[in-house]
């Protein structure tokens, strides 16, 4: 039988944004185009402390971004601790961390959380820190090579916590993990990170096109969406602009 959710409350936090290549995005197809997107965090209120999932940006990448033309809006409000004052959280408040994978901008506001346990998948966490030439830039080790992390090495798919269950939803990277979340009276999230950056690549099936293995990026999409249809949950896509900026609530309860 299922245990009871101890998550009281889900926050979806700002991040910051950049402006990416939709092939980036959306394997084969829009090549042309550039798009913002937006770099979401999430926090858990539960039973057993704050929970995050991803952390945003680290500041030294800001003018990495700047030099490609990636035209970043992160300001230092935008900064993991920052956000999470906005909801009333302060970092020693946050007992767990869960990584959707080890991309920089997901990892940037690990150092803010010496005291938390990380949790990660073994195979993202193998090949973060010797990642393939030509997908290497988007892993910065300084974020996360630190013997003051807590690591917690899952192996496939895992429940964190009562409402709170770790699912591979790997393509864009070996060990991507998405989260199936559950709250007290809105029911069911699927969280799917960088596996589905915007929402077309749910409604069409469509990989990232920034994929370590294309093929097992289709497949997680439609497993997530054959979850969401068992759960009645609701897939929200990774980083998309107008859904984090429109019909999204930001720093505010979901329950
Ligand atoms: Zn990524």
């Amino acid at each position: 039988m299922r245990e009871k959710t101890k998550v009281k409350r889900m926050f979806i936090l700002d991040a910051g944004s950049f402006v990416y290549e939709m092939g980036m995005m959306t394997f084969g197809k829009d090549l042309e185009e550039r798009r913002r997107i937006f770099t979401p965090f999430f926090a858990f209120d539960t039973e057993e402390g704050w929970i995050l999932y991803d952390t945003g940006w680290p500041p030294e990448a800001i003018p990495l971004l700047e030099q490609i033309g990636y035209e970043p809006q992160i300001a230092e409000e935008n900064s993991a601790v920052e956000q999470l004052k906005k909801i009333g959280v302060s970092a020693s408040d946050v007992a767990k961390v869960i990584l959707s994978h080890m991309h920089v901008d997901h990892t940037g506001g690990l150092k803010f959380f010496p005291d938390a346990e990380v949790y990660v998948q073994k195979d993202e966490y193998a090949y973060a820190f010797r990642p393939n030439s030509f997908n290497a830039t988007a892993y910065l080790s300084f974020t996360f090579d630190s013997p003051d992390i807590k690591w917690n090495i899952l192996e496939g798919d895992t429940q964190i916590a009562p409402g709170l269950t770790a699912i591979m939803a790997n393509g864009h990277t070996p060990g991507l993990q998405g989260l199936a979340v559950e709250l007290p009276k809105s029911g069911f999230y699927l969280l799917g990170a960088d596996s589905v950056y915007l929402k077309k690549n749910i409604e069409e099936d469509i990989p990232p096109g920034s994929s370590w293995n294309p093929i097992l990026g289709q497949y997680s999409i439609k497993r997530f969406k054959a979850l969401a249809n068992l759960l009645d949950a609701q897939y929200l896509p990774g980083h998309d602009y107008d859904f984090f900026t429109g019909e999204a609530k930001l720093a505010e309860a979901y329950e």
